[in-house]
């Protein structure tokens, strides 16, 4: 059987991401957030853009002051006053200085700032009593960036951060790539919606509801085809619409080895190229993942946490790529200490839903309390992390480490 590994090679190999040209759309800086740079973005400012004070206190010649002592202070005329904002109008000469306030431009003949609090105002005169450092206090032009040169990388998520940089470059929109279109349809008989009386034998649809969520999260946009009968007729029409209007289609359900489970078939007659049909992996054993010439198709497990689990473990990396990020497409895996005893049967890597808790500095991770039943959604509330037991260990000890995703 495929390993995980293998099996997320496979995936994000068959990830095209999408084209830094062809799919790109110009948004609003506050509507940027979580949105990936499309193409590399350079500024034709410096930052800073002028040599300027990163103290209130006085703009001076270095040299007049470098003697300065707390019993001989030295003497300087104050010719003009610089706050932020203000363009200089005088060169300073020996023996003058310039009040000036944090983000002041500085004047032409001054090389440092001596902070306000290291001075005493005397009418026009400022008394200096211990030296600065030469260029104190001084936050030169091109510091911090210099202008022409790469300010954002192109395929990076954007965040309150770069939304910054962006306007302080004087952008008013961003090139970003556009939302990655996923389909999402669940499939079994059973299924109902949420507002629909339960009959005998019926449940509610719920994993629309999680993959939904989880897809906008990832800022793709959902197109919900919601809930599909086992029956091949209806699916390959489903299916042939979904992988005709997405770049990702996610289904739950009908793909383990019962007689009602389609989706292999459907996928295989409508020229799909099916790459795995099993993952050794718990919860998550039969996931499907094929391609089509414009289309990647993930048949998930339906049984709420397996499909849950899939999603963060394969999907969201293969979004990510896909959506134009340059790196980082899977999740954040951490090595902390377990405060369970964790076991798994060894067969599969194992992963186990739960959180962390900071203990004496050192994150510790918890099980969540409840049955382990990849049916059990309700287990999976307020999952931060899900400790995985690689195939062959069968047993995390209380207080030894695991390695978990934060999905
Ligand atoms: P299947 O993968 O179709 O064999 O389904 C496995 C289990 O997951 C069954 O108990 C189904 O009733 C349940 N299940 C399937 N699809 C969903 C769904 N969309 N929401 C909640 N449970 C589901
Ligand atoms: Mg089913």
């Amino acid at each position: 059987m495929l390993s995980v590994r293998d099996a997320e090679a496979t995936i994000l190999n068959s990830v095209k991401p999408l084209d830094n040209q062809l799919d790109v759309e110009f948004v609003d800086l506050l509507m940027a957030n979580n949105r990936i740079l499309a193409t590399p973005v350079t500024s034709s400012f410096n930052f800073p853009h002028w040599d300027n004070s990163a103290m209130d206190g006085y703009a001076v010649r270095y040299a007049d002051v470098q003697q300065a002592r707390s019993d001989r202070p030295v003497v300087l005329e104050v010719v003009e006053e610089i706050p932020a904002g203000y363009q200089p109008q005088m060169t300073l000469k020996s023996g003058q200085a310039a009040r000036i306030f944090t983000g002041g431009i500085m004047p032409n003949g001054a090389d440092t700032v001596v902070m306000q609090e290291k001075t005493h105002r005397q009418d026009n005169q400022v008394l200096i009593f211990i030296p600065p450092q030469p260029q104190e206090y001084v936050r030169h032009q091109g510091d911090f960036y210099q202008a022409g040169t790469e300010l954002l990388p192109g395929g990076m998520t954007l965040t309150p951060a770069e939304i910054a940089i962006l306007a302080a470059a004087c952008r008013e929109q961003v090139g970003v790539f556009r939302r990655p279109k996923v389909a999402i349809f669940s499939c079994g008989n059973e299924l109902v919606m949420p507002e629909q009386l339960l009959k005998p034998g019926q449940i509610v649809d719920s994993n629309q509801f999680a993959l939904a969520t989880l897809m906008r999260e990832l800022e793709a946009e959902v197109l919900l085809l919601g809930i599909v009968k086992d029956d091949p007729a209806t699916l390959k029409e489903i299916i042939n619409y979904a992988i005709a209007n997405a770049d990702i289609v996610i289904s739950t359900g009908g793909v383990s080895v019962g007689d009602y489970d389609y989706i292999g078939r459907t996928l295989q007659s409508l020229g799909g190229k099916i790459h795995f049909q099993s993952v050794q992996m718990r919860p998550g054993k039969p996931l499907t993942f094929a391609t089509f010439p414009t289309c990647l198709y993930f048949g998930l497990p339906g049984n709420p946490v397996s499909a849950l689990v899939t999603c963060w473990r394969f999907v969201k990396p293969a979004i990510k790529k896909l959506a134009g990020l340059s790196q980082g497409w899977g999740g954040n895996f951490l090595k902390v200490r377990s405060h369970s005893q964790l076991q798994s049967h060894g067969k599969m890597e194992t992963y186990i839903c739960g959180n962390l808790h900071l203990f004496n500095g050192v994150y510790q991770f918890h099980q969540s309390p409840g049955n382990q039943s990849s049916g059990n959604l309700i287990n999976l509330s307020q999952t931060q992390a899900l400790a995985i037991l690689p195939v062959g260990q069968t047993l995390v000890s209380p207080g030894e480490e695991v390695v978990v995703l934060q999905p």
